[in-house]
């Protein structure tokens, strides 16, 4: 039997290459997704991994989505929190709303996903949690006080389950990408991006979503059990931590 691995945000941009590299590497993969039905059911289509449609914003959402991946694959061994959005502004323009969406997505999410699976990893004796934090998180980001704040939540997450996973088999672990080439980075004005964002990496271009794909195979794997409350940066040389 092949483990499970439930990949939040798992239909598109690095979630989606997550999830490939892990149906890849033998797992029987899950990928959750908020609302986008059209790239679900292209990812489904292109890939064959199916796709469950919650916001990880919504603890009892994903209490009943999660009891339907494991109905469908099995018990799940190994989480990935994927999901994330950014509502970026200047805080002095930035509004409560937007303030508690990014707050509700990228760090609360990350209770709402785990707290259902924590009891059978525990009783496994086995789990694998990954986040997906941020450079923004370790750094700090004008314009970003909200996804900053969220993503540097993440890392004492993660940092403390893991001290609490660690007797019961289950690790956690969280990876900091930089500035990766999907939607939510080309979204950025291109100007801004060739001016100013690509000459602050050292090794001159985006990250591709499969170099954060790689990093979250090798921490998922039965073999990763001492590495457990780390932090893996994956920004070009950006930003040391
Ligand atoms: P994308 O915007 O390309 O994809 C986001 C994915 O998350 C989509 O599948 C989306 O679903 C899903 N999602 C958004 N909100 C929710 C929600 N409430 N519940 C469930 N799923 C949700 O993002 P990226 O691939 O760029 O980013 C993935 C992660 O990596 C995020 O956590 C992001 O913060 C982080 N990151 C990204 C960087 C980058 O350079 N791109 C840099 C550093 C960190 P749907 O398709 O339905 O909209």
């Amino acid at each position: 039997m092949s483990r499970v691995a439930l990949v939040t945000g798992g239909s598109r941009g690095i979630g989606a290459a997550i999830s490939k590299a892990l149906k890849e590497a033998g797992y029987s993969v899950a990928a959750n997704y908020a609302g986008n039905d059209t790239a679900a059911a292209a990812f489904t289509e292109e890939t064959g991994i199916p796709t469950y449609k919650w916001s990880v914003a919504d603890y009892d959402a994903c209490a009943e989505g999660i009891a339907k991946v494991e109905a469908d694959l099995g018990p799940v061994d190994v989480l990935v929190n994927n999901a994330g959005i950014t509502r970026d502004a200047m805080f002095h323009k930035m509004t409560r709303e937007q303030w508690q969406e990014v707050m509700d997505t990228n760090l609360t999410g990350l209770f709402n996903m785990t707290h259902p699976v924590w009891p059978g990893m525990r009783n496994r004796k086995f789990g694998r949690v990954i986040n997906i934090s941020s450079i923004n998180g370790q750094k700090g980001q004008a314009g970003q006080a909200n996804y900053s704040s969220a993503k540097a939540g993440d890392l004492g997450f993660t940092k403390s389950l893991a001290q609490e996973g660690a007797r019961a088999g289950i690790t956690v672990n969280a990876i900091c990408p930089g500035y990766i080439g999907t939607e939510m980075v080309r979204a950025i004005d291109e100007k801004v991006l060739n001016e100013r964002i690509i000459p602050q990496i050292p090794v001159g271009r985006l990250g591709e979503p499969e170099e954060i794909a790689r990093c979250v195979v090798f921490l998922a794997d039965d073999n990763a059990g001492f590495i457990t409350g780390s932090t893996i940066s994956a920004n070009g040389a950006q930003f040391f931590v």
